[in-house]
């Protein structure tokens, strides 16, 4: 028995011994860079410009045939407008209508060029909301040092700041040695098959391989990582992928009043509850691993510990990264039921009843392997499952942490925002960075602006804003960028 706890006891310090030392020998991630002397800007201008643009409703509706072209056509010639060096002298494309491509052309043409993305659509306002709104959501008000309004993160911030960052720098007799493209879509938020794809199409035809493509999908956050008081910034180096799935349970129908043991109804309850339960595995991997491998070291020692162990603590950090909804999207691929169809008449029993769940694809998991999940938990034959096809886009490739393109943003952050965090990070949800992944391996998802707790719901919400500080920092990070990558 002693020489049991004894072994035990040499076998507990062995393992608190590695778990310490391999704690202490973590070495922090970050650039090591000198901040520049702030880019001087007129906030003030630089938040009436925006504003100005936020006032047009450029809305992408799911029912194409709302799309209202004269809403687009005023943004653009404001545009115009508000832009004269840009509009004087870079070339100006429109694609397939409404889709913008600028090119900065550089004086080194054995340069691969930088693509920066932004789109010019927003999602609806949601009926019966409006009211709730602080500002109007098309007014584009300046008030208690913000700029309100539908638009202003998601993603017309980033997509004026872009100009307004060109503007500057063509102000200042820069030239680039780099060709520079803006490429702006006008249909981001329901799929950008007609902006985004095409004019990928249009470069890909062209043979032009960029450096990198800059697109949103992350920001700069504040007290959203708990124990980093510093501001994160997240670089989407990767994104999930979409595939909605069809379920359709068929049975006997009839008369309400002598109902079957087992109706359609019933049998597609129990396998969306299945479905619930049965969720694909968690697991931290890919991009979700690389964040933890950059935030650990700027952590206090606790949580490091928990973040240089994961070979022996992984599955409690899991757990514990998992417990809320936004750490689970960022381990597995999620399982949303959001559609349910069945029945036209109270006392009919419906022949068949159809629901859609609508799964985010982890890197690594796939549209395929999805269904095979989803077949293997229903485990019913009476029911039928299918891919809504037109919905699938597998998860996106994930790109190097390693590689210049990341080393070169990561710096220009900490540069602008000295003390920053800069780590990798997943994408959750879609951007129109997809369409451009056969171009270049180096595809990252961030804009500058400054995202607190509070601002996630406003995203697509209501009350949706920008800071003007920190609208005036994201475009000194897109000046700083530029002189960096291409000047
Ligand atoms: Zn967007």
């Amino acid at each position: 028995m002693r020489r049991l706890v004894l072994a035990l006891g040499v076998v507990l310090v062995g393992l608190a011994a590695a778990v310490i030392t391999r704690t202490l020998g973590v070495r922090s991630r970050q650039a090591a860079v000198a901040p520049v002397s702030p880019e001087p800007v007129d906030t003030t201008a630089l938040a009436q410009r925006l504003a100005g643009a936020l006032k047009f409703k450029t809305i992408s509706y799911q029912d194409s045939t709302q799309f209202e072209g004269r809403e687009f056509d005023g943004f653009q010639r404001y545009l115009r407008e508000s832009f004269p060096k840009v509009h004087a002298t870079l070339k100006l494309e429109r694609v397939n209508g409404y889709g913008l491509l600028y090119e900065w052309i550089g004086s080194d043409t054995g340069l691969a060029p930088a693509v920066l993305l932004a789109h010019q659509d927003v999602v609806p306002v949601e009926p019966g909301t409006e009211g709730k709104w602080t500002e109007p959501p098309f007014s584009g008000a300046i008030a208690a040092g913000y700029v309100w309004g539908r638009g202003a993160l998601d993603d017309k911030g980033s997509l004026v700041g872009i100009l307004e960052a060109v503007e500057h720098l063509i102000a200042t007799g820069a030239k680039p040695r780099r060709t520079v493209y803006l490429a702006f879509g006008f249909d981001e938020e329901v799929g950008g098959r007609r902006g985004a794809a095409h004019i990928a199409d249009l470069l890909a035809s062209r043979k032009v391989h960029p450096a990198f493509v800059l697109d949103e999908g992350g920001a700069l956050a504040t007290g959203l990582i708990p124990s980093v008081a510093a501001p994160v910034a997240l670089v989407g180096i990767a994104e999930k992928g979409y595939v909605t799935v069809e379920l359709t349970a068929q049975a006997e129908g009839g008369h309400s009043s002598m109902p079957p043991k087992e109706t359609a109804v019933g049998i597609l309850a129990v396998a969306l509850t299945r479905l619930e339960h049965d969720q694909m595995p968690r697991a931290i991997r890919g991009p979700t691993a690389d964040l933890f491998d950059f935030l650990g070291p700027e952590m206090p020692f606790g949580p490091r510990l928990v973040m240089a162990n994961r070979w022996l603590l992984g599955g409690l950090l899991a757990a514990q990264f998992g417990a809320t909804p936004q750490g689970n999207a960022m381990l597995r691929t999620t399982t949303a039921p959001t559609v349910l169809q069945a029945g036209v008449k109270e006392n009919v029993l419906p022949s068949t009843a159809r629901a859609l769940v609508n799964f985010r694809i982890l890197p690594g998991d796939s549209a395929g392997s999805v269904l095979e999940h989803v077949r293997r938990a229903v485990d019913d034959a009476r029911i039928s499952v299918r891919a809504l096809q037109e919905t699938v886009s597998n998860p996106s490739a994930v790109t190097s942490v390693n590689a210049e393109p990341f080393q070169l943003l990561a710096r220009t952050i900490r540069q602008v925002i000295p003390g920053a965090v800069v780590t990798p990070w997943l994408v959750v949800g879609a951007t129109d960075s997809r369409h451009y992944s056969a171009l270049t391996p180096n595809v990252l998802r961030f804009v500058g602006a400054t995202i607190g707790p509070d601002d996630l719901r406003r995203v697509h919400g209501t009350d949706e804003r920008i800071g003007v500080q920190a609208y005036a920092n994201s475009v000194r990070i897109y000046i700083q960028l530029l002189k960096n990558a291409v000047l």
